[in-house]
């Protein structure tokens, strides 16, 4: 039996997701269609903002916060290491511990010195990491979700471009399309005060949240009707 614990990384999040879903996503799911669960479940936590409901806000952010490992684990990315590359406990823009691009609006990266120590050791860190880096107090949830938006746009974009002409400068973007996610996953966490690691702690107790198997059986067409 496996289970997802709250004082877990990111990478082991990630591996987790590998054991019980790797072998249903490698034998039932193109690339695209992991995309499109990654996408619809995103947009279902909007809906859950635009309505104002936390519950359908939370479950669907998880949701599909593990397709986008399923994404990573597809194209054996190392998320957590992604993320620390994007996110060194400062923002990525203005090299700020504590962004300042709205006032400086800076036209381009920082190039910035980065201290490992203060590297995330767990999800509970990274996310606290990204609420000084972009304090809660600057945006409203509904921002955050619009940004949250626009980052799986550019996400999708980057493995469209990547899988039609498999450059390497293209496969990089995907890395850091899906560090923006991520930041941007938490960021709608921190507005609406969602602990992350402990939410996922709470789904995925046993296995499979549905089927609570090792590895998944849950089959294509219920996937495909989940109503949350
Ligand atoms: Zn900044
Ligand atoms: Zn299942």
């Amino acid at each position: 039996m496996l289970k997802f614990d709250e004082n877990q990384s990111l990478s082991q999040f990630q591996d987790f997701v590998n054991k019980i879903y790797g072998l249903p996503d490698d034998r039932l799911y193109s690339i695209w269609d992991l995309l499109t669960q990654q996408q619809r479940f995103a947009m279902r936590a909007l809906k859950g903002i635009r309505k104002g409901d936390k519950e359908k806000l939370k479950t669907n952010l998880l949701i599909s916060f593990s397709w986008l490992m399923a994404i990573a684990n597809r194209l054996h990315i190392d998320l957590e290491e992604e993320v620390w590359r994007r996110f060194p406990a400062m923002c990525s823009y203005c090299g700020s511990s504590s962004c300042f691009c709205k006032k400086i609006k800076p036209s381009e990266r920082q190039k910035v010195k980065i201290d490992s120590s203060l590297k995330p050791q767990n999800l509970i860190q990274s996310q606290k990491m990204f609420s000084v880096i972009y304090p809660p107090e600057g945006r409203t949830l509904a921002e955050a979700g619009v940004h949250l938006a626009e980052e799986m746009g550019e996400v999708s974009e980057a493995i469209h471009n990547f899988l039609g002409q498999h450059i390497q400068k293209q496969f990089d973007e995907i890395k850091l399309e899906m560090a923006d996610y991520v930041s941007c996953v938490m960021g709608i966490a921190n507005s609406a005060e969602i602990n992350v690691a402990r939410e996922l702690s709470k789904i995925f107790y046993e296995n499979c949240h549905i089927c609570h198997k090792l590895p998944c059986a849950c089959n294509f067409n219920s996937v495909a009707s989940i109503k949350t």
